[in-house]
C-alpha cells in the first residue's frame, strides 16, 4: 500500500495480526523501499525481543533490516529527530506511551510504519495495539495460515502452559490457528458455556 499523500504531512501506518502472518515481513517491505528512495529511514526494536539479532529485525522468512534497540519507547521520539520515515517492530511490547509517541512523530511530519501482535495468546486485544489502530491513517490486518486445518489464521496459539503474558518464542512455543481451533487453555477443561451478560457500556453509566 502506498499511501496517495502529501508532502510535508506524517501518518500512523499499522501492521498488525497473528504471529506467523508476515507483519515485519511486510513492515521490512516498506522501509525497504523508503530507502530506495533515499529517505531517511530509521527502525526501532523493543529490547526485550532478541530472537533473532540484537541490531536487526528479522523476519521468520530471514529477511532483515538493520535497527535500534531501544528500552523506552520516549527514546524512538529523541532519536527520529532527522527521520522522514520511522519502522517500528514487535510494537506490542511497548507501553501505553507508544501512541503519543507515534502521535508527535506523525504530527512532525513523519510516516511512522508500526507492526505488532493485534491479540495475546488469549485472545486478547494486545495494548497498546488496539489504541494506536484507533488513531492510525492506514491499517493493514495481516493472516497466517492454522497449522490444523488450513483456514485463515488470526489466533496466535500458545503450545505450552505458561500463563505470562509475554514469552517469547518462535514456532517452538506458539503457532497460527484459525476461530476455530483456537481454544483457550482454561476452555479446554469446561467446553464454553453461554452466560447473559450485561454489556460493559450499560453497567457503567448506571453506576
Ligand atoms: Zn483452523
Amino acid at each position: 500500500m502506498l499511501p496517495i499523500v502529501h508532502r510535508n504531512i506524517g501518518w500512523i501506518e499499522v501492521i498488525c495480526g497473528s504471529m506467523f502472518s508476515g507483519k515485519t515481513e511486510e513492515l521490512i517491505r516498506r522501509l525497504r523501499r523508503a530507502i530506495i528512495a533515499r529517505q531517511k529511514v530509521k527502525i526501532f526494536k523493543p529490547k526485550i525481543d532478541t530472537r533473532y539479532s540484537e541490531d536487526h529485525i528479522v523476519s521468520h522468512s530471514d529477511l532483515k533490516i538493520p535497527s535500534l534497540v531501544v528500552e523506552n519507547v520516549w527514546d524512538i521520539l529523541e532519536q527520529s529527530l532527522e527521520a522522514q520515515v520511522v519502522g517500528i517492530d514487535e510494537a506490542q511490547f511497548f507501553d501505553e506511551d507508544l501512541v503519543e509517541v507515534c502521535q508527535k512523530l506523525a504530527n512532525m511530519g513523519k510516516r511512522v510504519i508500526v507492526a505488532g501482535l493485534d491479540q495475546d495468546y488469549r485472545g486478547e486485544p494486545f495494548d497498546p495495539i488496539p489504541q494506536l489502530l484507533a488513531v492510525a491513517e492506514y491499517i493493514t490486518k495481516t493472516h497466517a495460515i492454522c497449522v490444523i486445518c488450513g483456514n485463515p489464521a488470526n489466533h496466535t496459539y500458545r503450545k505450552t502452559s505458561d500463563e505470562a503474558r509475554v514469552i517469547v518464542g518462535s514456532d517452538d512455543v506458539y503457532e497460527a490457528r484459525c476461530r476455530n481451533c483456537f481454544v483457550l487453555p482454561r476452555e479446554k477443561e469446561s467446553p464454553v458455556k453461554i452466560t447473559k451478560r450485561t454489556s460493559r457500556k450499560k453497567k457503567r453509566s448506571n453506576e
